[in-house]
């Protein structure tokens, strides 16, 4: 617990505002952020005796009289507030870190990480969970803050955790009963600097486990299993391709002999989803969970919002949103899910960035349209390749198009490939546009 400490909190958003909230009172806090902040909070945070000062040089308010530096995580380890803390000898902890002093210790942690699949693997976790057991909560990058929620949090609860990179960078004490590493790629190496340190990271999921922890780990990721060789953890793997404790074999997923999962029955797409299943069938069987539990949540689990989210059938045409594809990694991955023929609707903000890898994965595509900002390097990358496409302005346009130009039994997805920042705030406007706009389609061809 922290008392009478003074504590400097770096960035606000969320999660700072949360733990200010939580240690104000007791301490003595200063928060900063870059941008303004909603006057409201401000004064939630001033009654608490947090005062908020907005500021783009924040190093300049930082000196050797603070005991800690709490930063966001989204702010990179070389920012100068972060350097002159650790050249002044400050600790550097975040939100997550300081939130774990103040949990429950009867509390059992599920912690997710890795770089693909968290949010996907979290949420599929917590709603099983939810089902068979009391008393469990989601808190962490996806829901609310730890540090909002923690309070209230009783007695041998079940807390299911994903945990980014960017948090598990400035964790110590934090520790997990349950860690699961659903794979590992190089991705945000802009932030860490290096594939080794991003990796280092990572691993951290582990710290402080002993032989009485689990540990949940992709047996067919090299990375992922050359990482954990050294963990005291009691491990446990999934495979699609081998015997594990979790594995796929003739469209079935296993746990041990056990038939769990039929995947001809499941409404999300994609063998990286059966991975995904797997990971969360090892946390459940660690709760002796029934296997009806299981296939209930998972046989009607529609994917998280964004992701590869199975709109609807309208018009005897299944619609996909997978906005939160924002490169061309993720579409091809979208691609690969899909198994009737295809509408794929491209385009955003142009990063400059190639679609030739989505080449060999555009087997099923029937049709491309795009639009946005890449619209006209899509159009070419298509002529080069002999892709039917068709141009238009903007995402509305381009989900009427695609409907119009495709028959039942076909597939509409958006994928785009790119951000969304070109016509949109975030994916997230993006994909209520698309599933906004298929919706109507339905209304007014209600006939078909
Ligand atoms: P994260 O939270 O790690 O970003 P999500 O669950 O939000 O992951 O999924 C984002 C995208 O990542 C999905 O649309 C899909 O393209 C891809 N994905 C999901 N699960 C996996 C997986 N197990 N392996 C590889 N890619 C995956």
């Amino acid at each position: 617990m922290y008392k009478n400490k003074k504590i400097f909190v770096l960035g606000m958003a969320r999660s700072g505002f949360e733990v200010a909230k939580l240690l104000g009172d007791g301490n003595d806090i200063l928060i900063t952020d870059i941008k303004e902040q909603d006057k409201k909070n401000i004064r939630e945070l001033e009654k608490r005796k947090v005062s908020f000062v907005k500021s783009d040089k924040p190093e300049k308010l930082l000196d050797e009289s603070f005991d800690y530096l709490i930063k966001n995580p989204g702010i990179k380890y070389n920012h100068p507030c972060v350097l002159k803390a650790r050249e002044l000898n400050i600790p550097v902890i975040n939100e997550v870190e300081v939130a774990f002093d103040y949990l429950d210790k009867s509390t059992t942690i599920i912690g997710i990480t890795g770089s693909n699949g968290k949010t996907t693997t979290t949420t599929m976790i917590y709603e099983i969970m939810k089902k068979a057991l009391n008393n469990v909560y989601l808190a962490g990058n996806m829901g609310i803050p730890l540090s909002g929620m923690v309070r209230d949090i009783k007695p041998n609860s079940y807390l299911v955790m994903e945990i980014s990179d960017h948090q598990l960078c400035d964790m110590y004490k934090f520790k997990t009963n349950v860690s699961v590493l659903t794979n590992i790629s190089p991705v945000h190496l802009d932030f860490h600097d290096s594939y080794e340190k991003y990796k280092a990271t990572k691993k951290k999921i582990f710290n402080n486990h002993t032989h009485n922890d689990l540990a949940i780990i992709n047996y067919d990721n090299e990375e992922a299993m050359n990482l954990t060789k050294d963990i005291p953890s009691t491990k446990v793997f999934f495979s699609t391709k081998s015997n594990a404790e979790a594995y796929f074999k003739d469209n079935k997923i296993f746990y041990k002999n056990e038939e769990i999962i039929d995947v001809n029955k499941l409404i999300i797409k994609g063998k990286h989803n059966y991975e995904n299943i797997m990971a969360a069938i090892l946390v459940c069987k660690k709760f002796n969970i029934d296997n009806s539990i299981i296939q209930d949540v998972i046989y009607s689990f529609k994917g998280v919002e964004h992701r590869i989210e199975f709109v609807d059938n309208i018009c005897g045409r299944d619609f996909y949103n997978d906005s939160k594809s924002t490169n061309v990694e993720s579409t091809k991955i979208a691609l690969q899910a899909m198994t009737a023929p295809t509408v794929l609707l491209l385009g955003g903000l142009d990063r400059g960035h190639s679609f030739d890898e989505l080449i060999p994965f555009m087997k099923k595509v029937k049709l491309v349209v795009c639009y946005g900002e890449t619209k006209k390097r899509i159009k070419d990358f298509c002529e080069t390749n002999n892709f039917n496409c068709l141009v238009t302005d903007n995402l509305e346009s381009a989900t009427n198009m695609a409907f119009v130009n495709s028959e039942k039994g076909d597939a509409i997805l958006l994928s785009p490939a790119c951000a969304s920042w070109d016509q949109f705030e975030c994916f997230e406007d993006r994909g209520n546009l698309f599933k906004n706009t298929a919706k109507r389609i339905g209304e007014d061809n209600e006939s078909i």
